[in-house]
């Protein structure tokens, strides 16, 4: 009999990757989708007929009881969250509801519903703030400096005291910058692949920038989200940095996706202190020993591809709407 698997967050771009991955491995994938308004099921339109949708929200008890009572799903993973640190400033009540209360109410239903499932939650490299060593491992001390970073260090924490006090399989995943075609325009590395292509395109001519110098480790999503499911096919729950294990400049980025299309960065590119983030995080960069050693899981995209290939996505899409 095929494995069921629920996914939160199925709309976001880790969630659709996932979900791919899950139903090549013969899964039944089930999705948790909040309701809207209007449709945003954009990144999983091409999976519709494969995955079931079920309704329900993290900040809603009951509806996760009943999700889970009735998918009785062998593997969980928690991807929902709110996820954009500058809006965790201007939303930080919320941001703690969804991503630090919604990990609690996920936990104590499976509890009460389906003990033995194995979870996974999305930690994130934002527990670690401003870290005290670089790289850092799964040791390294937590010291969050943003009320994301802070709402996902209380999710980690509360995720490894269910697997102490109530034996529950839970298992955490430390994520650094991860990136695709699927990410959101307002994140730096999407921000400037999709510029480069709309500059070609002649669709744009100019890309305000923040710090050029501010290094990040990136990472490609759907390694990452193999990683993920990796983890939960493990006997033993475990906790484990998911990264690339090294940095690129903001400069490095810039050059690279303008190289991809031919143009000269300099001559579009200007550094507005306006998009400096206020609170940014030094020398963020993950150590990957312990998940290569543990679990055999390491990038298979390097920095260059990763790149190459959202750029060509952006000017396929931007060619497809001009045309
Ligand atoms: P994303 O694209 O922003 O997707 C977030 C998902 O969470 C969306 O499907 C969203 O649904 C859903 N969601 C938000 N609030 C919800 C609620 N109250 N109830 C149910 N669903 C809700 O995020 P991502 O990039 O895929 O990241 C996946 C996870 O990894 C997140 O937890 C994120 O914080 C974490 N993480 C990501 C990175 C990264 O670089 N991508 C790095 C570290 C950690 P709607 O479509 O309805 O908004």
């Amino acid at each position: 009999m095929s494995k069921k698997a629920l996914i939160t967050g199925l709309t976001g771009q880790d969630g659709s990757y996932l979900a791919e991955l899950l139903l090549v491995k013969g899964y039944q994938v089930f999705g948790l989708v909040r309701r809207s308004s209007t449709s945003n099921l954009e990144r999983i339109t091409h999976l519709s007929g494969d995955i079931q949708i079920v309704a329900g929200d993290l900040l809603d008890q009951s509806s996760l009881m009943d999700v889970i009572a009735e998918s009785q799903p062998d593997e969980i993973y928690n991807l929902a969250s709110q996820s954009y640190v500058p809006l965790s400033w201007t939303q930080p009540a919320l941001t703690a509801e969804y991503t630090a209360l919604g990990v609690s109410r996920l936990l104590e239903s499976i509890r009460r519903c389906k003990p033995d499932a194995k979870f996974y939650q999305a930690s994130s490299s934002e527990v670690f703030g401003q870290p005290d060593e670089s790289p850092q491992t799964e040791r390294t001390a937590f010291r969050p400096r943003n009320p994301y970073g802070v709402a996902k260090a209380y999710a980690h924490w509360m995720s490894v005291n269910y697997r102490q006090k109530y034996k529950l399989y839970t298992s955490c995943g430390i994520t650094y910058t991860h990136e695709s075609p699927r990410r959101g325009i307002e994140f730096v590395f999407r921000k400037i692949t999709h510029a480069a292509a709309q500059i070609k395109l002649g669709l744009a001519n100019e890309l305000k920038l923040g710090n050029l110098e501010a290094r990040r480790d990136w990472c490609y999503a759907k390694d990452a989200v193999y990683a993920m499911w990796l983890m939960l096919q493990q006997d033993q729950p475990n906790d484990y940095i998911i990264a690339s294990g090294e940095t690129h400049s903001v400069k490095e980025l810039v050059e690279c996706a303008f190289n991809c299309v031919s143009l000269n960065w300099q001559d579009y590119v200007s550094v507005d202190p306006a998009f400096y983030r206020p609170d940014e995080p030094v020398q963020l960069v993950g150590c990957i020993d312990k998940i290569k050693t543990d679990i055999g899981w390491q990038p298979q995209h390097s920095f260059e591809q990763m790149v190459e290939l959202m750029v060509d996505y952006d000017l396929k899409k931007l060619s497809n709407s001009v045309i």
